[in-house]
């Protein structure tokens, strides 16, 4: 049997199956084989009703009076009696109303999950099931359950896989020998047969160390590659000037603190080696990155070159125009600003300024990179919150350089240190640890929607003082046209009720850019004292004088967005607050206590990390360009290890064409952060 074989051909694999598989992205043998399984049940210790005590149970029964309620808007309670031959208990499930067809059909099921009181009794809660006869008790106890991705059944996975059983047996090794000797790792058709029909659960941990390992050192390798291409091109010369920088720093309203000061200075070195910049400047919300920039660009812009700065969002552009123009301005360095707001004569008559080099700062959105924009001498570019561009994009602006450019990428989400290496492997890394000096803790409470009135008196209070105010409401559901009716919905509810007599303004990301800037215009210059904005605030916008911002429905945030959100205050010396109103009177979750204790992106990153498991941070910071199954990237022994290897594997000059599969993964991710 071959590995490239199509599904269909598998005894036991009909039309019907194969397309179930093909659906679910399964398609060549080698793909079921590698579809790992998401977790595993262990039904070795079923414990009888009648000795069930609170903790992780497993119980093996049928079901009675199944029952599924729609208790009120977003809350679905399914509920039923499991019975055994011993007694009975209670199962309660939340928010899975497939359950109940489920568990209305006939015969036994496996039960697995926490038999804990609540709601006033004893029940198991949201525990998983399977039907008895669907698992294969006779040989290994310990079910693999795969993802059931567009119904895909994990019986029917793992019917197939015992068909597939001696392929896998036979599979070769992926990686180098010696290092499976050296680290002395499960080999890979070993690894395989261990997650698919596992003995116990440590050979299956085994197993995942094997696989993750594997990924860290793909990861790693790349990494060292690109570090070790970057090395070998050559960069645009930018001299180091005293007497520039000088200038540069002492027109500004404020001293540099020490950390931005570390950075300036770090990446003025870079400017004068042969190699072009490669660095991340990682600085927590309102700790003054843009400046920084501002001081680099001044810098590239007096040794003859000029600078892109790239940000996300029009807003942020025409902000950081702003800011850039009167730093820069007085000192004679050009700035221009470039959005798809800028049409017709505007646009041609700057895309000309930025071919003949009379305008040296370009700041613009995604605009920068089409095709019309000709720079005259691009030797410096900023990517500001960098985690919201893509490779491509990032790539197609390096590109408008005759040189490689030197590139500085910014960003205000911390990740913990544990996972910098693996995300941010080639980069070179200057951090930003402190806030300007002066600056107060912002105050966090949440708050529920009984108490708005008294929330709405202490938003008051800080209008009187003068003071600006920020209201933001989310998206439910995924859906934009939702997320424009909660915003104007509540646009409309403020400007009726509790702060009629006050200026309120509107914004959403349907609104036409022109508009945007309108409104962001008229908040900077305090003609607005409320803004009720979706989302589109939630990076780098800088208003200083606004010291409230109040989050509605904040449980419905990630930890890393409400930090990002809420660092929109606390940007001067005045204190601030940060209001999280939750949706209705359940109480906070452990993540929005958490934001109420702490300030320090950093430590929040790490809740974060603990909270929701290193996948979903690592899908964010990539835009879910890496794929990793297993590897935990939380996982500082083995990372080491996996970096041990690749470093030893680049210095022996290897070829990865020796070894099956490994130039074409380390590839997958060399296009991810390579310069060139
Ligand atoms: P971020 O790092 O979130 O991008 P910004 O660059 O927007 O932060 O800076 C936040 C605010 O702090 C701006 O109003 C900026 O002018 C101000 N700022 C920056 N550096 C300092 C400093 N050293 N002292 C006082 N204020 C500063
Ligand atoms: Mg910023």
């Amino acid at each position: 049997m071959n590995l490239d074989a199509p599904l269909a051909s598998i005894k036991g694999v009909g039309p019907k199956t194969a397309k179930m598989f093909s659906d679910a992205g399964l398609v060549s043998v080698l793909d079921l084989v590698t579809f790992l399984p998401r977790k595993y049940e262990d039904f070795s210790e079923v414990t009888a009703m009648r000795d069930i005590r609170p903790g992780k149970r497993t119980v093996k029964a049928r079901c009675e009076k199944v029952e599924t309620k729609r208790v009120r808007r977003g809350l679905q309670i399914t509920t039923a009696t499991l019975v055994d031959e011993t007694g009975k208990i209670s199962a309660v499930w939340f928010n899975q109303p497939y359950r109940d067809k489920q568990l209305r059909s006939d015969g036994e099921f496996y039960f697995s999950g926490e038999y804990e009181f609540s709601y006033n009794r004893y029940q198991l809660t949201n525990p998983s099931a399977e039907k008895v006869s669907e698992v294969p008790v006779s040989t290994d106890r310990i079910v693999p359950i795969y993802r059931a991705i567009k119904g895909l059944k994990s019986q029917v996975v793992r019917k197939t896989l015992i068909e597939l059983r001696p392929v896998i047996t036979m599979m070769a090794e992926t990686l180098p020998d010696d290092i499976v000797k050296k680290e002395k790792l499960m080999p890979y058709a070993d690894a395989l047969l261990a997650l698919h029909f596992p003995n116990n659960m440590d050979e299956v941990e085994q197993a995942r160390d094997r696989l993750a390992f594997e990924e860290l050192f793909h990861l790693l390798l790349a990494a060292t590659l690109n570090k070790k291409a970057n090395m070998e091109l050559s960069g645009w010369y930018i001299k180091f000037d005293k007497e520039i920088v000088k200038s540069f720093v002492d027109q500004l309203p404020f001293k540099l603190t020490d950390s931005q000061r570390k950075a300036a200075w770090d990446i003025i070195q870079d400017f004068e080696r042969a190699t072009p910049m490669n660095r991340l400047l990682q600085g927590d919300v309102g700790s003054g990155k843009t400046v920084v920039a501002g001081l680099a660009a001044r810098q590239a812009a007096s040794a003859g070159f000029q600078t892109a700065i790239m940000a996300p969002t029009e807003i942020l552009a025409s902000q950081h125009a702003k800011t850039l123009s009167s730093m820069l301005e007085p000192l004679g360095v050009g700035v221009g600003l470039l959005t798809g707001n800028v049409k017709g004569v505007a646009r041609k008559v700057l895309y000309e300024k930025i071919a003949d080099g009379s305008v040296n700062v370009v700041v613009g959105t995604h605009a920068l990179i089409q095709d019309k924009v000709k720079f005259h001498r691009l030797g410096f570019v900023v990517i500001d919150e960098q985690h919201r561009f893509g490779v491509a994009q990032r790539q197609a602006l390096l590109q408008k350089s005759d040189n490689m450019p030197h590139l500085l990428s910014m960003t205000a989400t911390p990740i913990p240190r544990s996972l910098a290496l693996t995300v941010y492997g080639e980069l070179d890394v200057s951090i930003i640890n402190e806030r300007p000096k002066g600056r107060k803790p912002i105050l966090t409470k949440t708050w529920s929607p009984v108490d708005r009135e008294g929330l709405y008196d202490r938003i008051e209070e800080q209008i009187v003082m003068g003071r600006q105010v920020y209201v933001v409401c989310t998206l439910i559901d995924d859906n934009p046209m939702l997320e424009q009716k909660s915003v104007q919905a509540e646009y409309k509810k403020l400007r009726v009720g509790p702060f009629k007599h006050r200026q309120i303004g509107l914004l959403h990301g349907k609104m036409s850019s022109a508009e945007k800037d309108e409104v962001m215009a008229r908040f900077s210059d305090g003609k607005i004292d409320i803004l009720v904005s979706t989302t589109v605030v939630e990076v780098g916008v800088d208003v200083p004088n606004a010291t409230v911002i109040l989050i509605e429905n904040a449980d419905r945030f990630g930890l890393a967005q409400l930090h990002q959100l809420r660092g929109r205050v606390g940007r001067s010396d005045l204190q601030s607050y940060c209001y999280l109103m939750m949706s209705d009177t359940t109480p906070p979750t452990r993540r929005l206590k958490e934001i109420e204790k702490s300030n320090d992106g950093f430590y929040l990153a790490e809740v974060d990390l603990k909270l929701r498991g290193p996948g979903e941070i690592y899908g964010r910071v990539q835009h879910g360009q890496l794929n990793l199954q297993v590897a935990t990237l939380g996982d500082a022994r083995l990372i080491a290890r996996a970096q041990k290897q690749a470093r030893e594997f680049v210095e022996s000059k290897r070829d990865l064409l020796q070894y099956i599969g490994l130039a074409e993964q380390v590839e997958k991710y060399q296009r991810l952060t390579k310069l060139n």
